[in-house]
């Protein structure tokens, strides 16, 4: 009974965005707010940065549409695949498996070449304490913000450096990396949240590296170091960011309609029914053929 009531609840607003169309989805009446058990992430405040309609769809509305986001759809799906399983083999290595056994689950051509640069990279993380797949999370204005690391490497001097793993097809350009908001809610809560794993005392932010891994692009990582000015001004951002989102009442779609053709949500916005292709985009989108822990952990909802 309380499945029928929720599927329709659901279809009722799944009728409600497609009938009422482009600008004016839902009345105010009908609109929903963020709960306020709410966490943000580095995913949901970049959806939200990218255009705030989709953040209003996934987050408040937790509308689901099968539209795909990329072509070729089937080649793209494979990929995410893998990308999700190399992010799983390098943390079965991390903490301790077997390379034989976890080798024959790279099994196919793409994961093969992810796992064999990554088992042939140096990371040198002899002398660090390594921590996988953690989570951090902190008070933020009125909110709390999480941040799920696929590694978190503490050095025996005090510094701390974050690894990413990332299965682009296109290295990134480093710039466009640091202006993301994965890099500065990752070094920001480190600073924030992170003392229990020093010793009690916070990490200096001029001690924090952020450190993208290219699995296509083995030897040519993103190195991204920090200081307190960024600290500093990548909190109190972080911070307006969270407290205007919870806020908001509106929720406009994108005007820059480039993003749309990646984005799973087209047709709510009528924004195009075609899938973009893979092989036209500039940058990776949030959302695109590429997965990190975080995005593992999202996708499952
Ligand atoms: S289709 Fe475009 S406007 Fe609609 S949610 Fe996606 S990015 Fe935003």
């Amino acid at each position: 009974m309380i499945f029928h009531l929720a599927k329709k609840n659901r279809l009722d607003r799944v009728l409600a965005v497609k009938l009422n169309g482009r600008e004016t989805m839902l009345s105010q009446a009908q609109q929903r707010k963020l709960p306020d058990s709410f966490t943000f992430s580095q995913s949901s405040l970049q959806d939200y940065t990218d255009c705030p309609r989709r953040f209003q769809l996934r987050y408040i509305e937790q509308l689901h549409w099968p539209a795909v986001e990329t072509e070729p759809v089937k080649e793209n799906e494979i990929r995410q695949q893998e990308g999700q399983l190399f992010h799983r083999l390098v943390q079965q290595h991390l903490i301790g498996l077997a390379v034989e056994k976890l080798s024959a689950l790279a099994n196919t051509a793409h994961l093969s070449r992810w796992w064999e640069n990554y088992l042939q990279a140096d990371f040198k993380l002899e002398d660090a304490r390594k921590l996988t797949e953690l989570t951090l999370s902190a008070p933020i204005g009125e909110s709390r913000l999480m941040a799920k690391y696929d590694l978190v490497a503490v050095q025996s001097d005090g510094k701390v450096v974050l690894y990413d793993w990332k299965t682009y097809q296109k290295r990134p350009r480093d710039e466009w990396m640091a202006a993301r908001l994965q890099t500065r809610v990752y070094q920001a809560m480190i600073v924030q949240a992170g003392a229990y794993l020093n010793g009690g005392v916070p990490f200096e932010p001029e001690g924090v590296e952020m450190i993208y891994w290219y699995a296509e692009s083995p030897s040519a990582p993103s190195h991204l170091p920090y200081d307190t000015t960024h600290y500093k001004r990548d909190w109190k951002a972080l911070t307006g960011l969270t407290n205007e989102i919870k806020n908001h009442q509106h929720f406009p779609l994108t005007e820059d309609e480039r993003k749309c053709a990646f984005c799973m949500y087209r047709s709510y916005c009528n924004r195009g029914i075609e899938a973009g292709k893979a092989g036209d985009l500039e940058e990776i989108p949030s959302t695109g053929p590429d997965a990190n822990f975080e995005q593992i952990a999202e996708i499952e909802y």
